[in-house]
């Protein structure tokens, strides 16, 4: 029997367009949701400084999330820097993607944008046994594609609602003054960026935060628990260093 064939074109369509099956795109977190808390986040490590920030932070009772790269200052693997991840996590900090070789998202395909997200999650579950649940692009930059790779990948987009400017030329003292202007407003939760990359940023910028913010009331905790959500999407033991694999 034959079908008319604006019928057979009809059943086609609904089979092709339903095929894809697209996924939510990510949910873009800028604030956090819980009340009297701040999270200090600080992006493009691991590298020299993360001892000297995370330091500070538990001499304060602090925790932090740090969004890593596989290859951006030193690669991931070496010996200092699967130490130095090891340690955040040892710590009590949450670790989160920055991707893997801090390129903009925005100028890439599907494909090149889930390899860049996916080298710093394997990465991160090799070394902390971690998979991470929220992704930071770099440069902040991202669009409908990046979203719907970090969907697909079950993860959020994490924005920040204070840039402490540390490495688009801001000083030391217009960094603390953006930290006084934001706590003079008063607001219920705070978000803050910062590269942990920047001496100034680890060594002046960083007191200066805690001991402000503490002294407005703030909790210092990681992202995920001022959000009220889990840092991880599943954790499992970390793994074993092995050079023939782990490797930029
Ligand atoms: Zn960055």
């Amino acid at each position: 029997m034959l079908f008319p064939a604006a019928i057979i074109s009809a059943a086609l369509l609904s089979i092709v367009s339903a095929a894809p099956q697209r996924r939510a795109p990510a949910q873009v977190i800028t604030s956090c949701t819980v009340p009297n808390t701040a999270a200090l986040t600080f992006d493009d490590g691991p590298w020299v400084y993360a001892y000297d920030v995370s330091k500070s932070l538990v001499a304060a009772g602090a925790k932090g999330t740090f969004f890593l790269n596989g290859d951006n200052f030193e690669c991931i693997y070496s010996d200092t820097n699967v130490k130095r991840v090891k340690y955040l996590h040892d710590k009590g900090h949450q670790l989160a993607s920055h991707t893997w070789g801090h390129r903009n998202l925005t100028l890439l395909n599907w494909n090149q944008i889930h390899d860049e997200m996916w080298r710093v999650e394997e990465a991160l579950i090799r070394i902390a046994g971690v998979q991470p649940a929220f992704m930071r692009p770099p440069f902040g930059a991202y669009n409908d594609l990046v979203r719907e790779a970090s969907g697909v990948r079950g993860q959020k987009i994490a924005i920040w609602d204070l840039d402490t400017g540390d490495t688009v030329g801001a000083t030391p003292a217009e960094s603390k003054a953006r930290y006084d202007q934001a706590i003079s407003q008063k607001p219920a939760t705070i978000h803050s960026l910062a590269h942990e990359t920047k001496w100034e940023s680890v060594s002046n910028i960083l007191p200066y935060a805690i001991q402000k913010l503490q002294a407005s009331g703030y909790r210092l905790v990681t992202l995920a628990e001022c959000l009220g959500e889990q840092p991880y999407q599943w954790t499992q033991a970390p793994g074993v260093k092995d050079p023939a694999t782990w490797k930029c």
